[in-house]
């Protein structure tokens, strides 16, 4: 593509639980725009900063190989599930560099969510020894940059990505179609009975259903995930709670209420499904806020001795939800609650406000 024989090779990382259109449009895009001999995805054994994928990594690879099959720019590279250690970014792309001349172009993509969260990376400092950034727009992601970044942003940024000189080393941003999807989103679709077509390649979807992934136990209607493999579920539930479920609703409310959750709404579902209890659904009205709110309703009830089966999408921050075995709590921002209604959802079950939400 440059002439000079140095090739010009992309790396996306991710979970991948599950691909999705927002990973493959931005990889197909950015190796277009890019000239790109090759854009890997690389999906990661264990991803250091997550939870427990409940995909394996055998699922999550499996499900990258059928999305960019038939696609020749997209390539699959699975070195990081070999590896017997956590996948660090900076440990791949030494491994990637050492199978490249000296002069060939490696850029790193990172969506606009993943760069913020560059300086809890380990030897982060280090990863521009090896190859540019190429930034993904991300149009759910708040728009600062974390004060940590601004002295790299200031030293190593190109404002063309096109204009990226040498092996490696700047940074640049680039603007791809805008998608705001999530694997956050796909799990939570899917976990409750709702369609995630047309978010992903069709084949994807077809491989979760055949494998059973991401599902409630009762799919059908429950607005209610369990995360956990379900032995492990029932462990929690047979050494649960010593505390009546109207009384965990009332430590949950407040502290959702103690810092300034809206719209609180307690529904009670004990007549339609065994899995629990009863729902709190909240709002917050960031990311940040709806991440706090959680955290604190699991302070307060780790406080009063209970323990909790599991918590999904403090990452994501745009629903958040913690599961307490007799209640589940879900936090969510404004639009987020919206689409996904969980009061419609559960419309035959008794619904109540909390008594003294915020405005
Ligand atoms: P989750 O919702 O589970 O956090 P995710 O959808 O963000 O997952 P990852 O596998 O964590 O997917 O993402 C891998 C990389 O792709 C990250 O750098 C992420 O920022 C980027 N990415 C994910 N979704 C999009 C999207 N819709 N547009 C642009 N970049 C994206």
């Amino acid at each position: 593509m440059n002439g000079l024989g140095a090739r010009r090779i992309g790396l996306l990382g991710g979970t991948f639980n599950p691909v999705h259109i927002g990973h493959l449009r931005a990889a197909l895009e950015v190796a277009e725009f890019m000239a790109l001999d090759e854009l890997r995805l690389i999906p990661s054994a264990r991803p250091p900063h997550r939870d427990t994928p409940q995909a394996t990594a055998e699922q999550r690879l499996a499900m990258v190989e059928l999305a960019v099959s038939g696609e020749t720019r997209l390539t699959v590279d699975d070195r990081e599930l070999l590896r017997d250690k956590p996948s660090y970014t900076v440990d791949t792309l030494e491994s990637v560099r050492a199978e490249l001349a000296a002069d060939d172009q490696l850029f790193l993509l990172l969506g606009w969510d993943a760069f913020c969260g560059l300086p809890s990376w380990h030897r982060w400092q280090e990863l521009l020894q090896h190859c540019h950034l190429l930034v993904l727009q991300r149009p759910d992601a708040d728009s600062e940059a974390p004060e940590a970044l601004r002295d790299l942003l200031a030293a190593r940024s190109v404002s063309d990505p096109l204009s990226l000189q040498g092996a490696g080393g700047q940074i640049s941003f680039i603007w791809q179609t805008p998608l705001a999807i999530s694997a956050t989103q796909i799990r939570h679709l899917l976990a409750t009975g709702r369609s995630a077509r047309y978010l992903l390649p069709d084949a994807v979807l077809a491989y979760i259903q055949a494998h059973d992934l991401y599902r409630a136990p009762n799919a059908e209607n429950a607005a209610h995930v369990r995360w956990r493999p379900l032995h492990e579920a029932n462990e929690s539930f047979m050494s649960k709670q010593n505390m009546p479920s109207e009384e965990l609703v009332k430590i949950a409310v407040a502290a959702l209420e103690e810092i300034k959750a809206t719209d609180i709404t307690v529904i009670d579902v004990k007549d339609k499904t065994s899995i629990t209890d009863f729902m709190v659904i909240a709002s917050g009205s960031s990311s940040r806020q709806v991440k706090s709110l959680v955290e604190n309703v699991l302070e307060k009830v780790k406080e009063q001795g209970v323990r909790p089966i599991g918590s999904e999408g403090l990452d994501s921050g745009e629903w958040a939800l913690l599961d307490l075995g007799d209640i589940v709590v879900h936090v969510m921002l404004p639009t987020a609650r919206q689409f996904y209604d969980l009061e419609r959802l559960w419309q035959g079950a008794e619904q109540s406000r909390a008594q003294h939400s915020a405005e």
